[in-house]
């Protein structure tokens, strides 16, 4: 992880509060860190391990803290697996009952429980019931729907709300001390349209072709005025089963940006949306959005990429109409 991201992250309200407890002498005997941020939320769980383990809280400079960044540290197991099963579960469920360390606790994180299904939850869940001493667990999920309540009323619960703009800005260009004008541009945008998220801001910085995707959709949506231009509009976008997720995204993100604020977004760089706040009220863009969530289910359901631009595009249109003044 880089440098930046961690300073940032031993910023937040999740970090601060394990530190805290860490202080008192209070640790908990399991912490479910949320935050859809991939990122931040690894990150994190990383660092509250750090905190827990480390004699100082935390320092980044004793034995402890080396051999944890070296990933040499024996009471530590990270799990970032994307799916955790029941016989994952079974494995640290023995391990933490009966395989010796030499330390003081062993910590446990397991950053995605959104990867663990019900029957595995479940299975963990009886561990949390009667906790194995000096064992800590630091799990993390994308959402707190994502975990049984059961093992939710189990957990202390830290939410992650996300960055600031200006954070995002400083990891994405860390390293970069000179950005020449495209450079700082795209970091710009890139930060802006995270809305919070690193991991977003990430993808879309690290994809060159979102500055075009971004401006060409912005033109199709301000070039259909009706249904009947719609066929001609849409071929402009070329829409197939490989970019359709990526055009839903940056659809999100133009309305998003739009309700945010369209002379907010015209400032940071956005000169595309320049005018064309006036042409959508705010009831018209939460429609919108909506219509947007409901085209990514679609999506992800393989329905025909064109039928799903065109109920995003007709959509469009008919909230517009419904919505005038
Ligand atoms: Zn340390």
């Amino acid at each position: 992880m880089m440098n930046e991201t961690q300073r940032l992250l031993k910023t937040t309200k999740p970090y601060l509060a394990v530190r805290e407890d860490k202080a008192r002498e209070a640790l908990n005997h399991c912490y479910l860190i949320i935050s859809d941020d991939d990122v931040a939320r690894k990150g994190l769980c990383r660092l509250a391990a750090k905190v827990a383990l480390c004699p100082h809280g935390g320092c980044d400079e004793c034995d402890v803290c080396e051999k944890i960044d070296d990933g040499a540290y024996v009471a530590l197991r990270i799990n970032e697996s994307e799916k955790i099963s029941v016989d994952d579960v079974s494995q640290l469920i023995e391990d933490s009952y009966f395989t010796g360390f030499d330390g003081d606790m062993k910590v446990y994180v397991i950053s995605n429980m959104q990867g663990m299904n019900e029957k595995a939850q479940n299975k963990f869940l009886k561990t949390l019931e009667e906790p194995p001493e000096d064992v800590v667990f630091v799990l993390g999920a994308s959402q707190q729907t994502a975990v049984l309540p059961t093992i939710l009323s189990r957990c202390k619960k830290l939410y992650f709300e996300g960055f600031t703009a200006g954070q995002i800005y400083g990891a994405l260009t860390e390293g970069n001390d000179d950005p020449d004008e495209d450079t700082v541009r795209a970091a710009t945008r890139a930060s802006v349209c995270g809305f919070g998220n690193l991991t977003r801001a990430q993808k879309l910085y690290a994809d060159a072709e979102f500055g075009e995707k971004f401006s060409l959709l912005v033109s199709v949506i301000r070039n259909l005025t009706s249904t009947k231009k719609l066929d001609e509009q849409l071929s402009r976008l070329k829409i197939d089963k490989n970019n359709l997720d990526g055009y839903l995204d940056i659809a999100e993100t133009v309305f998003r940006l739009l309700l945010a604020s369209g002379t907010a977004a015209e400032a940071e760089g956005f000169e595309e949306l320049k005018g064309m706040r006036e042409q959508f009220d705010r009831p018209v863009l939460v429609n919108i959005l909506d219509l947007i969530i409901k085209c990514k289910r679609m999506s992800e359901s393989n329905c025909n990429p064109l039928s799903v631009a065109d109920t995003l595009f007709i959509g469009i249109l008919e909230v517009k109409y419904l919505c005038r003044k």
